[in-house]
């Protein structure tokens, strides 16, 4: 089995493990010491050869976005921090920033000083006041010790760093939907590009990057990149967090390095809860296609999930076992895209509506013999053709749920197609 040392979630279970007390018991801010002796340049190029790709979801190179920058013109420029965690099933940022969340604060510290960031803002979900609340204390905290503010550790660098609470919508997790309401507007996505590194927060230079994303920074600083690069695989460097929740007998979160296997992890979570087993789980959120119990050795990295047919996305593995309907399943995931769907874009607000009415039935057992493929016509009028990547990840379920479970969702149609058209009816047309 892949092992790991955490490295992330090394002291969350430490007493008081969210006070900067505790956090700099661990060895906490020693990855900023060593970044402000260093140009910001060696910074970038340091995450940059680390090889750490965007944790969430779409796993682009974190330091080439940062190296996406255009170079200094006197304006500002904005780190923002994406903590609008929403996708079904996904749930590590959210005990990341509750047990340690002074690792994500010495994330951004580093971060801004490498991107030459001076105001840096995280956005978090609207409804997880919790979370919103202990941000706002580690800030005041690490205000108070100098590690935010101005003279940041006597260097000579400043930053004030802004905890802003959405109003909770799953779309102001896409990058430009969040610029928009943290700018005070209804959250809706901008057209891309520009992209926010060019044209983002008050259309200046912006970095957007994921809480585990920033998170892991101060650790690379310490460690190396050689120390980041020597975990996961090639391509897909580093440890994450998999969020293991369902039909397991431990459910939570456990952190390992990329390429490790379902079937590793359910070694460590316990396994299927017992007596029965496993029938189909998602790799990355409910945007992500399901797999099945074949995949259990699919290696849980960007490039050999791609090739299984499915993506990493959040790593939010939701397990389900036999005793669980797939078309049920679905139709729950399609109800919440269906919901969250912000209405700019036609394919993804009518077509999300239209999936759920057919799902609904086919759940009932009130469909159409026509129905399961009228379910992937509505899917093909949407892939590609959505704003944002909402609309897209919403046919993920319902395509790959009918590639692996079809009859399960033929069962749903009240008149089998035989009986209805039988062959020697057929045959007169
Ligand atoms: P994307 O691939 O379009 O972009 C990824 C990042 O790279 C963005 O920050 C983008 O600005 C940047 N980027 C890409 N090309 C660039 C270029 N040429 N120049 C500069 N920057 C560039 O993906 P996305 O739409 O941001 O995210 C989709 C992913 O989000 C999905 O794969 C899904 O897994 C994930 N997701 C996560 C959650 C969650 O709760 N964490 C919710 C929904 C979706």
């Amino acid at each position: 089995m892949t092992t790991l040392a955490p490295v992330l979630s090394a002291h969350w279970d430490a007493p008081r493990s969210w006070t900067l007390a505790t956090y700099e018991e661990h060895g906490g801010y020693r990855g900023l010491r060593r970044a402000l002796a260093m140009e910001p340049a060696d910074v970038v190029t340091t995450v940059k050869d680390s090889g750490l790709r965007g944790r969430g979801g779409a796993g682009f190179p974190t330091g080439m976005k940062w190296g996406f920058l255009p170079a200094p013109d006197g304006g500002p420029r904005y780190l923002v921090v994406n903590a609008d965690e929403s996708e079904p099933g996904t749930c590590k940022d959210i005990p990341l920033m509750m047990a340690s969340p002074q690792a994500l604060i010495e994330g951004v510290a580093i971060t801004s000083y490498a991107i030459g960031c001076h105001h840096a803002f995280i956005y978090v979900r609207g409804e997880v006041l919790h979370v919103y609340r202990r941000l706002l204390r580690a800030v005041e905290e690490a205000y108070a010790a100098g590690y935010l503010g101005t003279d940041v550790l006597g260097s000579g660098f400043d930053l004030e760093v802004t905890v802003h609470a959405g109003a909770g919508a799953y779309i102001c997790g896409e990058e430009t939907a969040l610029l928009d309401s943290l700018e005070g507007r209804r959250g809706q996505p901008r057209l891309k590009p520009p992209f926010p590194a060019v044209a983002g927060l008050y259309a200046r230079p912006t970095v957007v990057n994921n809480v585990e994303s920033v998170a892991s920074v101060p650790g690379i600083l310490v460690g190396g990149s050689d120390w980041f690069r020597q975990m996961g695989t090639e391509r897909s460097t580093g440890h994450g967090l998999f969020s293991l929740s369902g039909h397991v007998q431990r459910p939570g979160q456990y952190e390992a390095p990329l390429g490790i296997t379902l079937r590793e992890l359910l070694e460590m979570a316990g396994g299927v809860r017992e007596g029965h087993e496993l029938k189909f789980w998602t790799p990355g959120g409910s945007s992500t296609p399901i797999f099945t119990a074949e995949h259990l050795d699919v290696p849980l990295d960007y490039e050999s999930v791609g090739a299984a047919g499915s993506m990493l996305g959040t790593r939010a593995l939701q397990i389900f076992d036999e005793t669980t309907s797939v078309v049920r399943a679905v139709t729950r995931w399609i109800a919440f895209y269906k919901h969250e769907s912000c209405g700019k874009c036609t394919p993804c607000r009518e077509g999300t509506y239209w999936l759920l009415q057919v799902l609904e039935r086919l759940e009932a057992g009130r469909g159409t013999p026509q129905d399961v493929d009228l379910l992937l016509d509505l899917c093909d009028n949407i892939l590609g053709r959505a704003f944002c990547a909402l609309g897209d990840g919403a046919t993920s379920p319902v395509t790959s749920a009918v590639k692996y479970f079809r009859e399960e969702f033929e069962a749903g149609t009240h008149t089998p197609a035989d009986v209805l058209f039988p062959p020697e009816r057929t045959a007169l047309f």
